[in-house]
């Protein structure tokens, strides 16, 4: 089967390489069905990594464009990549995918997870006592307490924290500690939205070795029940289908059957066997 959808697209909005309509042009030459644009909501800190209230309404008067365009050959959706830090007005948007890109002490001090590791490192030297972990345990609470909080129709990029350890080996991600805080995040997660996100963005940009989640995560995902929704968190139109030739075999490997896409009419979602 091929994966001829994808729920997670940013643009030249904010950190993208490509334009909306160079996104749309391209998804619509590899026979996309349907694509979806996610940029980053506007952020209370890191304001370079999220719309600003301009450019947001840019934003969205450029997708409805593209909606019309492709109308009745690929159907597009308006979304929005939502941060922790990041209050948006859901109302304008016909999904959400809800992501935790920062780690964040009660003085205020923060860290990206995906950003500079050595800020990463001295973040969780100061704030975690240097236990990698403490500071996993807090940044999958932090993430199930947000996902409860807003609920919204994806989980994006689930262990996200895991890009910057594939270079400077702070932890094992197959310790029982680590794997055990993760599950009971999805645990908590799974009551209030049971989409999540196989990512391969990484693996395009960054060199990742495997779509996050990890495959002890995805597979624990499978086992309570959830569903799974692949997408390339796609910053230049050529990634636009990076991994997506491998990811069917990735997703039976957790156990998975079937995947979510994007619809193609009026539901949001539209399941397609594996
Ligand atoms: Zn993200
Ligand atoms: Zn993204």
């Amino acid at each position: 089967m091929k994966i001829l959808s994808n729920p997670h697209t940013h643009s030249t909005f904010v950190d993208g390489k490509n334009t909306i309509e160079e996104m749309a042009n391209q998804a619509f030459e590899l026979g996309f069905v349907s694509l979806g644009f996610s940029e980053h909501a506007q952020q209370v800190i890191d304001g370079a990594f999220g719309l600003t209230a301009e450019t947001e309404n840019a934003y969205i008067a450029e997708v409805n464009r593209l909606k019309s365009v492709y109308d009745g050959r690929m159907k597009i959706w308006r979304g929005l990549e939502r941060d922790r830090l990041s209050p948006a007005d859901k109302t304008k948007y016909e999904y959400i995918l809800g992501a935790n890109h920062y780690l964040t002490a009660e003085n205020g001090e923060w860290a990206a997870v995906d950003g500079d590791a050595d800020r990463l490192e001295n973040w969780v030297k100061t704030h975690a006592d240097g236990d990698w972990m403490k500071a996993a345990a807090q940044y999958f609470e932090a993430s199930a307490a947000y996902i409860e909080a807003i609920q919204p129709d994806i989980i994006a990029h689930f262990d996200l924290l895991c890009k910057g350890n594939r270079k400077r080996h702070w932890y094992d991600e197959s310790a029982k500690a680590y794997l055990d805080a993760g599950k009971a995040a999805m645990e908590r997660m799974i009551k209030v939205c049971n989409v999540l996100e196989v990512n391969t963005g990484g693996i395009a940009r960054s060199n990742q070795p495997c779509p996050y989640p990890i495959l002890p995560l995805l597979s624990f995902w499978h086992m309570i029940g959830g569903e799974v929704i692949p997408s390339s968190d796609c910053h230049r139109a050529h990634q636009l289908n990076a991994w997506f030739d491998e990811t069917p075999e990735y997703l039976k490997s957790a156990g998975f059957d079937h995947m979510l896409r994007l619809g193609t009419g009026k539901e949001l979602f539209e399941e397609v066997k594996l």
